[in-house]
Parts: structure tokens; sequence; C-alpha cells
């Protein structure tokens, strides 16, 4: 079925991510028709294959990055203070071994420096802990060598969730926002706006819509559609790929930095979701965007380096669950490596086309704001003071009150172990009863998807009706994040594919396309 395209609109947002979603939510916000298009799912490109951190960027330090670690840790407190559903602080341990090349005063300098900077927005102040400290909090991490364990707070985010919540404060300020719906040309029109052709691929139809302003949001496809819009074409981004493993766990609740032997670059190592994500690397890749898989070398890197730190885990290959891998669609620069292309923003302005490159995850916020606040003269709405439109799973009253009330209430209310409501409302804040009274008005959906996992039938059925899932990939990878447990296939998929079917009316054949095409995108295939 079609949903109501507008034929004309104040902006178009081409590119479903962190920062389109960002833009269309605060354009809508401050009264502009917005309509936002995704080719695949909200999400689908690099915003759901981040390191999950909402952080200033400590590593960033050393590299003098001082406004962009001011920025970030600005916008940190902003996202834990508005979305705590979403955002929670995480503990990290900053190793410090003999062997090391950063001696240990650098190391408690550097988070000197971030508390400072993080100011009355901290989470909590760094401590240093001597080694037997250290080890006490995490016994796994390699005891020979070491001097101690810096202790700092950042926070840990569902990338794809705020995606989704930001898409969703769109569509409540009135935007439309099409997944499935990817935009084919752009045509410049004598009056200055422009048309812009797109396809919607769940009715089959095609359009085009007449806009003032466009906002290109496509990372690293950028370069792309940026060759739609003008006819010189000059390259606007500058891919990096970074790769990330998913082992089983190797610590508890604590993050550890880890300084690579090999190269001297920084990675983390994350708990998440029962298991450790282990990653980044940073390497160019002018690759199709749409085909970015981790290399073998990549993986056996990540296993090289964490099984120095973590002795337990000299693990091979057949040890990793999943495996990920996201560009960075950094502002073009020439030569040098990749580590040391700039993080920094960009905001491109030409006439009435919008760029928006590099930055982070982090800071989407105010990059919105940069980006609209460019397009003033085209928008004809001064941006400097419109509020972002409150997500709309954000609790309405202090996270600890609605942790210690809501979840209690909720779980006598629709009759469910506290434990079950307590999963669900950590990944829906304030939705939550929504998805408990569909359980409610039917047991069924009480089901788990498997027997080992929190998740439930319910939460299928949430996606589909109430989340804009479309496809099995878009609930498993995305809405629920199944697809990086070693439950991603088997009874799992099949469950979910079963009952999206029955939602969605699909015959048996498409719903064997759609497990074939969910398992097709998961890496490493074999596991
Ligand atoms: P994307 O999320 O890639 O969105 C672009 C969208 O445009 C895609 O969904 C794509 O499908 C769509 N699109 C493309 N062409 C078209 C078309 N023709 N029509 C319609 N739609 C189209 N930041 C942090 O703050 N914290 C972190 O921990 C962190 N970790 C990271 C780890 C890695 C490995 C990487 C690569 C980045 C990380 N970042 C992190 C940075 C952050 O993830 C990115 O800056 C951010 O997600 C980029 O979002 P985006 O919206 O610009 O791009």
């Amino acid at each position: 079925m079609k949903p109501a395209i507008p034929s004309e609109a104040d902006l178009a947002v081409i590119g479903g991510g962190i920062n389109g979603a960002g833009v269309a939510a605060l354009a809508a916000r401050a009264g502009l028709k917005v309509v936002l298009f995704e080719k695949g799912d909200f999400a689908s490109g690099t915003s759901s294959r981040s390191t999950k951190l909402i952080h200033g960027g400590i590593r960033y330090l050393e590299q003098f990055r001082f406004p962009l670690v001011f920025e970030s840790l600005r916008e940190r407190r902003r996202l834990l203070d508005q979305a705590p559903h979403l955002v929670r602080p995480l503990p990290f341990l900053l190793p410090s071994y003999r062997e090391d090349e950063r001696p240990a005063w650098m190391l408690r300098l550097g988070m000197t420096f971030y508390d400072l900077l993080a100011g009355r927005s901290n989470i909590h102040r760094h401590r240093w802990l001597d080694a037997p400290q250290a080890l006490a909090l995490a016994p796994s991490l390699k005891p020979d060598g070491l001097r101690g364990c810096g202790l700092y707070y950042d926070g840990q985010v569902n990338d794809a969730r705020l995606v989704l919540e930001d898409i969703l404060a769109a569509e409540s300020q009135g935007a439309t926002c099409l997944n499935d719906s990817p935009v084919d040309r752009v045509d410049s029109r004598a009056d200055g706006g422009m048309d812009v052709h797109y396809r919607h691929l769940p009715s089959g139809s095609s359009g085009a819509i007449r806009v003032r302003c466009l906002a290109n949001t496509t990372g690293p496809w950028a370069n792309q559609v940026s060759r739609m819009i003008v006819k010189e074409h000059r390259d606007l981004v500058r891919p990096t790929r970074g790769s990330h493993i998913v082992l089983p766990q190797l610590m508890g609740s604590h993050a550890v930095l880890v300084m690579s032997k090999r190269d001297r670059r920084i990675f983390f190592v994350i708990p998440w979701r029962g298991y450790s994500l282990v990653g980044t690397t940073d390497l160019d890749d002018a690759g199709d965007p749409d085909r970015t898989c981790p290399t073998e070398e990549e993986i056996g890197y990540l296993l090289e380096e964490s099984s120095r730190v973590f002795p337990g885990a000299t693990w091979g290959r057949e040890k990793v669950v999943a495996a990920f891998s996201g560009l960075r669609p950094l502002a073009w620069a020439e030569g040098g490596h990749a580590s040391s292309v700039s993080r920094e923003d960009r905001i491109l302005r030409e006439g009435p086309v919008l760029t928006v490159l590099g930055g982070k995850l982090t800071t989407y916020r105010s990059m919105a704001r940069k980006a609209l606040r460019a397009a003033e003269s085209v928008l004809g709405v001064p941006f400097h003071s419109i509020p972002f439109p409150d997500l709309p799973g954000a609790p309405s009253i202090p996270w600890q009150a609605f942790l210690v009330t809501k979840i209690p209430a909720w779980a006598r209310e629709f009759g469910l172990p506290p434990g079950q409501a307590a999963h669900l409302a950590l990944m829906y804040g304030e939705r939550t009863p929504r998805v408990l009274a569909l359980m409610r008005d039917d047991p069924s959906l009480k089901t788990p998807l498997h027997p080992e996992r929190p998740e439930t039938l319910a939460q299928v059925a949430f996606a589909v009706r109430e989340e804009k899932a479309l496809h099995l990939s878009d609930v498993m990878l995305r809405r629920l994040e199944i697809g990086y447990s070693t439950q991603r296939t088997g009874e799992a998929d099949e469950k979910a594919s079963r009952l999206m079917a029955h939602l969605l009316g699909w015959d048996e054949k498409k719903r064997l396309e759609e497990l074939a095409d969910y398992r097709g995108q998961l890496f490493p295939k074999s596991a």
C-alpha cells in the first residue's frame, strides 16, 4: 500500500541514518514540511554499525582535537539526560602495561583533561586503580606487567533504535519518513527549487516531489548522491572502514580500551548484549558502500590484539559469533593514513543543497542544527533555539524513578515477571505499555523467539505495526539485534518470519526469500 507522499515540501532529506533522522526531526519541529527518503531500512548504513558509544572520544586528545572532544562531551550529557532508555553510562578501564609505549602518567593526564573538558556535564571523575584493584574488577585482564588501570566513564547507546526514535519523533511533528524508498534523480528547477525523484519499493510506485531545499545525509553514499545533483562533481566523502567482531563475553560490566601492539591504535572491548564487541579497525574503502564487510585480515587483527590483553581468549576464528563493518563518512581529505583524516563534522551548502559529512553519532544533534542553520536563508526559519522534539520513548520522570516505580507497576498490571518488564522498559522506555498491551490482547505473543532469549513475538509485532519494519532483517538486525547473537538463525528467525508473514500477508515463497535475504546479510556466514 502506498502511503500519502506529498508532491511538495520545504525540505527533502535523502538518507535515514542518524544525520538524516536528526535533520528531519529538528526541521519538522520548526514547522517545516519535511519528507525523508531512505533507500533501505532506517539506520541500515553506518548508523547501526558503530561501536555504540556516546562519548567524548578520549583517544582524540592525543591528536589535540580538543573542540571535537569538548562538543562531544556536551552532547553526551544531553543524550544521557534526554534519552536515558537508549544511552547509559558505561565504565571503562584503561590498562597500563610495562611494555606499553604510552606511559601511565600520560594516561592519567589524558583522563584528567577529559574530566576537565567535561566540566559540570561529567558522568563521574576518573580514578586510578593499582594492579590488584584492577584485577579484582576485571579478573580476565592479563596480570603480567600490569601497572594499573584508569577507570573513567562514557555512554553506551542502542544506535539503531536512537535513529528509529528520531524518525518517529520527526513523524510526530508531521514529517513523512519513508524506508525502502531510494532517490534516483534530482533535477534543478528554474525557480531555484528541485524535483526529487524517488521509488517507493513496498508499493512498486515512483514519483517526484518538488522541494525548496535538499539535505544530502547519505553518509558514505554522499558522493553518489552528489553526482545526481551537481554536474561538475568532486568527491565529498572519504569513507574509511571500521570493523567489529562479536565474541563470547570477555569482561563483566566494564569496557576496556586496548592499545594495539601492531600499529599503536586504540580499540575497544565493550560489553554488549551478553557478548563482547571488539573493534574497530580504520582503513580506506572506496568500494561500493552497499557491500562493505570485514576482511579475514581485520578479524585476525582484532582476535590477535584482544588475546594479548585477555589471555583466556586465545581463540580462533570459530569463536567469532558475528562481525560487521561500517564506513565513516569523513569529509574528503587527500593523502595520509585513514586514521589521520579529521573526524570533525563538515556542513557544505551549495544553493539549496546541504551535505552533512563527518562527525559522530554522539554529535548528531549539533550537526543537524548547524546544517539547518546553514540553510536558514533558503528555509526562512531561525533554528538557533528550536528544541529537538522529545523522543517517543523518553521517560516522563527522572530515570531512577522510572526504574523503581514504572517497571514494577507494569509488571503487576500486565502480569509479567519483573525481569521481562525490565527488558522491555530498557528498550522502549515510555512506549513499553504498548508492547505489553499486545501481549495482554494476545497471550500467544508472550512466546520468546528463542528459549534462551528475552525477546518475544510481541516485539516482532510491535516492530511491524509501530516501528516501520518491512523485512525480516529490519527486525532481526536493527529493531531487536538478535542477528548478532548465537541464536540468530534457526528457531528465532523462523518464528519471527512466520509472524511477519501473517502480519504483512507474505506467501510462503516470499517468507523463504526474506529468510534467505536476512541470512545472506549475516557475517560470518558459517556462524
Ligand atoms: P549513514 O548511517 O550511513 O546513513 C546514510 C543513509 O543514506 C544510509 O542508511 C543509506 O541507505 C541512505 N542512502 C544512501 N543513498 C541513498 C539514496 N540514493 N536514497 C535514499 N537513501 C540513501 N560515532 C559515535 O559517536 N560513537 C561511536 O561509537 C562510533 N563508532 C563508529 C564505529 C565505526 C566502525 C564507524 C564506521 C563509525 C562510528 N561512529 C561512531 C561514527 C558514526 O557512526 C557515523 O558518523 C554516523 O553513523 C554517520 O551517520 P550518517 O547518517 O551520516 O550515515
